[in-house]
């Protein structure tokens, strides 16, 4: 049987944590200064018109034409110094001028505004005439932008920029969606934390801090579970407690079919449905994917009884990802993030950049999906990529010059030099 395609895999990671999704129930109201990265948990309508208010958009004279008035006729200037944010004298008659600055309301009855380079002022300032004629009017009309009640953002990351959009329609505080606790596991006796010292055999454990950075940058909250060595009883006793505080969990190592690769059998064990194990992907063709809804949970085998309501998720997601630390590095960006969005009802598209490449990208295995990675270099003024040396998926000093990665399709051979091609970035 082939392997299950990883966009079919995505397909099927994203199916359940649409059924996971938090309710707005679960969101919470936050000030605004505080909601940057979090995700907006239902749409929101403009409360204002924007502009608010017949805008300038010049410093000068706000005029109202006198009927039959033909030529340069002299205003009558009425009114103050018509500053943004001062009040302006509230309405002109046909025939009147006042002064106005750019973003200032204008006052009702003005025809348009005359850019102050253009303006003549009499001797004595009461009246003023205009050297040229504008041809823009020089006012946006009050609601020109969007109107009261008219759709402002939807469910989405809110980036700085939409900071100020929600500020400038009056938001002081925004519903957010509560960010996911992400529960991440290093499995193998070979691992000892940084900081603590190397054993003739050992290696320090890179994928939990990489991982854990990985959750911040999606939007969810990283728990530290340690590190669980390779045998069944070590990681049931972790990942009971990972499952029953977690909405996602994120394991690496042991999901190939390694002597010591409890990780598939120990989760199902602990209540976890396999959804699948295996994916025509590279790097990283071990990749197990299970849920646990809470009905399905063996309270007896935990021996802890019934748990107070609402303590625990509704379900879990949980992602055994491989010990590699390419692969996990490149599966969580491919499968666990979009799931992270997904649980928050928003949805991760990843930035796509687009350019030729300076050298020919070669695919390692021609049945299985292949994601390679590129640096982008500047030559002369034209972005290439540059496919970078990578012969195997523990090159994770690689990805210190990776800018993207390029995914190379089931069957794709060779793409020469000089080929256009769409890669992902993969820095913030
Ligand atoms: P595994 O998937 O457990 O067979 O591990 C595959 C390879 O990745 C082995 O060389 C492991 O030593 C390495 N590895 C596994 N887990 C980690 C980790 N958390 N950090 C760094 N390397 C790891
Ligand atoms: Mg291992």
């Amino acid at each position: 049987m082939p392997l299950l395609h990883p966009d079919s895999a995505l397909k099927l990671v994203l199916g359940e944590a649409a059924s996971a999704a938090f309710g707005p129930a679960q969101s919470e109201l936050l000030p605004l200064s505080a909601a940057f990265g979090r995700v907006l948990a239902e749409p929101l309508v403009y409360k204002v018109d924007q502009p608010p208010f017949d805008k300038a958009t010049m410093d000068g004279f706000a005029y109202a034409k006198a009927a039959g008035s033909e030529g340069n006729p002299a205003y009558r200037v009425v009114g103050g110094s018509g500053a943004a944010g001062l009040s302006v004298r509230a309405k002109l008659n046909p025939g009147e001028a006042a002064r106005v600055m750019t973003g200032a309301p204008v006052p009702m009855g003005s025809d348009g505004v005359e850019r102050i380079e253009f303006c003549e002022l009499s001797q004595d300032g009461q009246t003023v005439c205009f050297k040229q004629a504008e041809t823009a009017r020089n006012i946006v009309r009050r609601g020109a932008n969007a109107r009261a009640g008219d759709a402002l953002l939807g469910p989405c990351f809110l980036e700085p920029q939409d900071i100020g959009i929600l500020a400038s329609s009056g938001y002081a505080e925004v519903p957010a969606a509560r960010r996911p606790k992400v529960g991440v596991v290093s499995t193998g006796d070979e691992l000892v934390a940084p900081g603590a010292e190397l054993g003739p055999a050992s290696i320090y454990d890179s994928n939990g801090p990489a991982l854990s950075a990985q959750i911040l940058r999606a939007g969810a909250e990283p728990v530290n579970y340690g590190i669980a060595g390779d045998s069944p009883e070590a990681l049931a006793a972790v990942l009971e407690k990972a499952l029953d505080n977690c909405d996602i969990v994120l394991l690496s190592g042991g999901v190939s079919m390694g002597n010591f690769d409890y990780v598939p059998s120990t989760l199902e064990a602990l209540g976890v449905k396999k959804i699948f194990h295996k994916i025509a992907f590279r790097p990283g063709k071990p990749c197990f994917f299970g849920v646990r809804r809470s009905g399905s949970v063996p309270r007896a085998a935990s021996g802890k009884g019934a748990e107070p309501a609402g303590t625990a998720p509704a379900a879990n997601l949980v992602f055994g990802l491989p010990g590699n630390p390419m692969a996990a590095f490149v599966l969580f960006e491919f499968l666990v993030r979009p799931a992270v969005a997904a649980l928050m009802g928003a949805e991760y598209s990843p930035r796509i950049f687009r350019a030729r490449l300076s050298a020919p990208l070669k695919q390692a295995e021609l049945e299985r999906v292949d994601v390679l990675p590129l640096k982008i270099v500047n030559k002369d003024g034209e972005f290439f990529f540059e496919p970078l040396p990578y012969s195997g998926s523990t090159m994770l000093s690689v990805l210190a010059c990776t800018d993207a990665l390029a995914r190379l399709e089931i069957g794709t051979g060779t793409v020469p030099e000089g080929s256009v091609i769409n890669a992902r970035l993969i820095r913030s």
